[in-house]
């Protein structure tokens, strides 16, 4: 990177605006934005701002041996079990409700003789966590013991959009303190803590190194992931498959308003039970398929058991179009299972490349990596081959681009239930593209992944979960 790209790396990772940064460096916001599209270039007092700022060295703007943690987390070693990518949880966020939750209680683990508790919420988490039920379960998670949580709308120097600190206290004494990053799909980073992290089990970190290796070896997809995760995953992902669709029952068995105080009116129900009298097989496919995602993202609002596929905020897309081809084709459950394998690789390609949390990417990182896996479930199940599934999830995430996270009240209900039932249909939109198309693409999936990141980083972060724009804004002129 060049340094106008570094400039604009650490600006946004930072969720600065371009407005924030000029303020803190006294300068016009013409010029960051001139710096960072490279028509002029700062003055050595400013690099010496820009360096204290970040925390960086000096040398660091103008030495490519120096370059961001951003192109070293590009360069991942390997990656995770898909244990890691679908979690079964409750809703109604995975970064805001799974990730502090699994926060609090290695934290109370670790303090047990601690007699209150103190959790600073900041970023995202600050800003969308009581619609996001965060405040309710971190409560919920210390149980007994006194705990108080503080909303810091202001920090913006953070490692991660959604950081939290907890604080244990004894005799009203301060005992330990941690600080937390919620990276989604309910995973958390614990700064100074690097051995909580799982171990990665995959050796590619990219779909043409999976490729590779599979004609290498004369594997499909799935005797891959067979491979390097051993038969134990398939125990683990009929489990997931089990629980999605008890999500899928139990919200086609609901009706009422969804909690949270918008009167959104729980729609599953309603959509699976229609009938027109001389309705197409194509009108019938929409209503199917769209119920389907209504009813586990409505379970998801409500605070139920779903499975996070990659997310709580984008559990429905899965489940539905899975739960769809089966009944339509019979597919037997070890169909299924096979096919959320294929699909949790490409989840799994996505979270290790880029980013599969709304609060650091935008909904182009939950609802677009969704209908990516979706979309490549699908192609395993009709047979497609290896590079029609590639082309399959890609024309499903690349359609997805730019997509904001503007969750009205910071609830995970408008837009996020209706882009679910979208998003299934999209994929399969994209497999059948893809089965015919195949031959003609000019795009990898590695490439849009690396779009994917670079425009969610791009992304002003009122659009990364804070509910300070889009439909959130407009919701209250
Ligand atoms: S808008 Fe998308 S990313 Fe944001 S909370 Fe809703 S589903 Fe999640």
């Amino acid at each position: 990177m060049n340094y106008s790209e570094k400039i604009l790396y650490l600006r946004t990772k930072n969720n600065l605006s371009q407005d924030r940064l000029a303020k803190l460096l006294n300068i016009s916001n013409r010029a960051v934005s001139k710096w960072e599209t490279g028509i002029s270039r700062p003055s050595t007092d400013n690099f010496h701002k820009l360096a204290k700022l970040f925390g960086v060295p000096l040398e660091y703007f103008f030495d490519a041996a120096c370059d961001s943690d951003k192109q070293k987390s590009q360069q991942a070693t390997g990656m995770q079990s898909l244990k890691e990518l679908y979690k079964i949880g409750s809703g109604p966020s995975s970064s805001h409700t799974m990730g502090p939750e699994k926060a609090c209680r290695f934290f109370l683990k670790k303090n047990k003789n601690a007699d209150f508790f103190k959790v600073i919420l900041y970023g995202s988490l600050a800003k969308t966590g009581i619609g996001h039920g965060t405040d309710r379960v971190i409560k919920k998670t210390f149980g007994a013991i006194p705990s108080c949580i503080e909303f810091n709308y202001t920090e913006e120097d953070l490692p991660h959009s959604n950081t939290m600190d907890i604080l244990a206290f004894k005799n009203n004494a301060m005992i330990d303190k941690i600080r937390i990053m919620s990276i989604g799909g309910g995973s958390i980073e614990i700064e100074g803590y690097k051995n909580i992290t799982p171990d990665d089990i995959y050796i590619h970190t990219t779909f043409l190194g999976v490729k590779k290796y599979c004609e290498d070896n004369n594997l499909s997809i799935w005797q891959y992931i067979l491979k390097f995760e051993g038969e134990e995953i398939i125990e683990y992902l009929m489990k997931i498959w089990q629980t999605m669709k008890q999500s899928i029952s139990r919200g086609l068995n609901s009706e009422g308003i969804l909690p949270g105080g918008l009167n959104v009116q729980r729609k599953a129900k309603y959509l699976f039970s229609q009938r027109h009298i001389d309705e197409s097989s194509e009108t019938r496919e929409n209503r199917m398929v769209c119920s389907y995602a209504f009813a586990v993202s409505e379970e998801n609002a409500c605070g139920n058991t779903i499975v996070t596929a990659p997310t709580c905020g984008a559990s429905g897309v899965v489940p539905a179009v899975l739960y769809y081809q089966q009944l339509k084709k019979g597919f037997s459950d070890d169909d299924i299972v096979r096919a959320l394998g294929v699909g949790g690789l490409i989840g799994n390609l996505i979270k290790t490349n880029a980013s599969i949390s709304g609060a650091e990417c935008g909904c182009q990182a939950e609802i677009g990596s969704a209908c990516a896996m979706a979309s490549a479930m699908l192609g395993e199940l009709f047979g497609l081959d290896i590079e029609q599934i590639e082309y399959a999830s890609e024309i499903a995430i690349e359609h997805h681009l730019g997509l904001t996270c503007d969750p009205i009240c910071g609830l995970v209900q408008i837009p996020c239930i209706e882009r679910n039932a979208v998003a299934a249909m999209r994929a399969i939109n994209a497999v059948s593209l893809a089965n015919f198309l195949s031959d003609t693409r000019k795009i990898s999936l590695d490439k849009v992944i690396k779009t994917m990141k670079e425009t969610g980083y791009a992304l002003s972060k009122e659009y990364k979960e804070t509910s300070e724009g889009g439909l959130a804004k407009i919701w209250l002129d």
